[in-house]
């Protein structure tokens, strides 16, 4: 299976190690043809002003969001999150959201307490899922906070109440960053989607 990974900016590596060790066959997506190739897509961390201006540039914001809205599964997580959600705050004001899943996002909210930090959270959904249900330990950047959620998602994991891993129909978000470490149960939910 052929997963895909934007590599315009931001960390890529690390998901193409996670979805190699899934058993899927990590695509780098630069161009709208690259984008046609592959049955789904992972937006990693990086600089979402910064993503956002990029794909303008490739020309690739349009077919983005054309096959987000015909059902592509996604992952995205910090800035992916932030490029999937409906509306950022504290954004700049030229940057775009694919609006794949009914959230408002502001950026860099967790990081006005503190930069970065890691904890463990509670995930329901790995159970529901046959994945083992243990605690996932999770690493936040500079992360965005979620502001509010819509009707249609699912709050998988929260941490002091805000939502930190977000489900709508096949579109997962995480503010943390399930990339870094061994841990590949978030990787594993995007593949089931695909499956
Ligand atoms: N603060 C970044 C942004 O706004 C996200 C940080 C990250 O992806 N680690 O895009």
């Amino acid at each position: 299976m052929d997963v895909g990974i934007l590599a315009l900016q931001g960390a890529v590596e690390p998901h193409a190690r996670s979805l190699t060790r899934l058993g899927a066959r990590p695509v780098e997506v630069r161009t709208p043809a690259d984008l046609d190739g592959v049955g789904a897509l992972v937006l990693p961390g990086g600089e979402s002003t910064t993503i956002s201006m990029l794909l303008e540039r490739q020309g690739l914001f349009d077919p983005l969001v054309e096959r987000l809205e015909a059902g592509m599964p996604a992952l995205g997580t910090c800035a992916g999150m932030i490029l999937l959600a409906a509306e950022v705050l504290d954004g700049r004001a030229d940057q775009r959201c694919a609006g794949a899943i009914d959230l408002v996002v502001r950026r860099n909210a967790f990081g006005r307490q503190v930069d970065s930090f890691e904890t463990d959270l509670d995930i329901g959904a790995f159970t529901e899922s046959g994945l083992d249900p243990t605690p996932f330990h999770a690493v936040f950047i500079r992360a965005p906070v979620v502001d509010s959620t819509g009707p249609a998602v699912e709050v998988l994991a929260s941490v002091d109440g805000a939502p930190v891993l977000c489900r709508q129909g096949c579109v997962i978000v995480s503010s943390f960053h399930p990339e870094l470490g061994d841990d590949l149960r978030i990787h594993q939910l995007l593949i089931n989607e695909v499956t």
